[in-house]
Order: structure tokens, then sequence, then C-alpha cells
């Protein structure tokens, strides 16, 4: 099996909780290396506790996301179905830079993230509020010198506008944004920021992100399941996992008429030079 790796995934959220370890096992066995990445104050702690007792292939990102600086919708595959989970969500957490700073110095934490804008459901104050954390999370970035990990949903302009203003003091690759739903305009002008982009299960079952794919190029381009979320083909319906990850290469090969061992070698390498792994 070709090496490939799963640079967007959280084995650390409550869907796992029964065999985080055997899902771990299956992935290393078939070569696919993986990133957890944090949401919030535990699954980010959670995400380095994990990757620590791993030699290789089981890094961490560590981070706040935007959904969450705030009281959001509760989500029991990520956080699990106890009260004190439930009172989380009913109002998020304020962004403690000491905290972050603190796991972000593990060396197997390889991104700051997931962390940026998401418009999907919102109140006015909330956007002040996730551009302020979101900005937080890039200077610590920068001050740490690792790279983002982004989330955006249906806030691409004001995501860049942020990025553009942040310039700067973005490092080289500059991150990863993560499952991305953007216009190639879109595109564009984040490959101008110095960013790489990831593409998950979803590829394998809508042809909506065919010509942005194309149009962004195997050079720029890494691979994620974002599980538990979007399983790809032939296990839809079913619970996502990283080894998984082997469909989305099979997929973007095809849609980049490239053959697959070409995709997982660039993809790969790609993912190593914008972590740093
Ligand atoms: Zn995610």
């Amino acid at each position: 099996m070709p090496k490939l790796i799963d640079a967007h995934t959280h084995v650390q959220f409550a869907a796992y909780d029964n065999d985080w370890k055997e899902v771990i096992d299956r992935s290393l066995a078939q070569n696919t290396w993986l990133v957890n990445v944090g949401t919030q104050k535990d699954t980010s702690a959670k995400a380095v506790e994990i990757a620590e007792k791993y030699s290789e292939g089981v890094y961490a990102t560590v981070g706040l996301h935007p959904i969450h600086t705030e009281k959001s919708h509760h989500d029991s595959q990520e956080l699990g179905n106890n009260e004190e989970a439930k009172g989380f969500s009913s109002r998020g957490e304020g962004f403690d830079y000491e905290y972050y700073k603190g796991l972000n110095q593990n060396e197997k934490v390889v991104a700051v993230g997931e962390c940026g804008l998401d418009y999907y459901r919102l109140t006015e104050e909330t956007k002040e509020k996730q551009a302020e954390v979101f900005e937080a999370q890039i200077n610590l970035a920068a001050e740490i010198k690792k790279p983002l990990m982004i989330h955006c949903r249906q806030a691409y302009s004001d995501l860049i506008n942020i990025l553009n203003n942040q310039k700067p003091i973005l490092g080289n690759p500059s991150g990863i944004i993560h499952f991305f739903s953007g216009t190639k305009e879109n595109a564009k002008e984040l490959l101008n920021l110095g960013f790489y982009f990831s593409f998950g299960g979803v590829v394998t079952f809508v042809r909506d992100y065919d010509e942005v794919i194309k149009s962004v190029g195997l050079d720029k381009i890494v691979l994620e399941t974002d599980a538990p979320y979007v399983t790809p083909v032939p296990h839809r319906g079913k619970r996502n996992e990283p080894a998984y990850v082997k469909y989305v290469a099979e997929k973007l090969a095809e849609i980049l008429g490239k053959d697959s061992e070409e995709v997982a070698a660039k993809t790969t390498q790609n993912a190593c030079d914008v972590l740093k792994i």
C-alpha cells in the first residue's frame, strides 16, 4: 500500500470512545497516517494525548473551531452526550491564548486549528467574535511558527479579507483550507496566500468540486476524511474513519486524470511539506 496521509480527521471525538485504538490501528496497518484535529479545549487535549502514544504516524492540531466561540448546535458524535458536554455546547468558550499556546508546544502538534469562520448558523454578534478568535489564532500560529488548519463555511470573502490583512505574519506555506467549498476565484486568492486545500469523501458522491479540484491542481491538494463525518462511497451511511481516505485518493486520481500512485505520493508529500511531518 502506498503511504497516504489523512490530514484532517477526528478519531479523538466521542464517536470513537469505544474503539479509537482499533480505528487507528486499521489506518496504520494500511500505511495511512493521520492528523486528529482539535475543535475546543477538550478535543484538542485529547488529540495531543492520543498522538503522544505513537512514535510516528499520528499527529494532532490544537485550536478553537468558530462554532465553539459561543452557543452551538450540540453534536454528540463530537462531544458525547453527558450533561457536561451539553453544557459546553450551550455556552462555548472564550479563546484562552495561553492554554492553546501551551498545548501547541507539543512536538506532535502540526498546526493551529481548526480555526476560521462559519456563518452557517449565526447571529450578528457571532461574526465579530469569530473574527476576533480567528485573528488570535493567526497570531498564535505566527508566534509558534506553525501552519493554520482552517475551517470556513459560507464566509470565504470575510476569511480572505482577514487573511490578506494578516499576510505579513502568515507562514510559508501558511496552512490548509480544510473541506474547501469556495469558488475558483477564492481558491486563487488562497493559493496566493500560501495555502493548500484538503478534499474529502464528498468528492466520491457529488460532482460540485471537480472543477475547483482541477483548477487547484495536484501540487496544492492534500487528502482528508473529516471522520466521523462525510463517509465516502462505498461506505456511505456508516461512520467514517481514516482508513477510508484511499477512496478519496482514487476519486481524485480519476477527476485529475492521473494514476492513483501519483496522487498518493504527491498528496503525502504535500501534507508533509505543509505540516512539517
Ligand atoms: Zn473537522
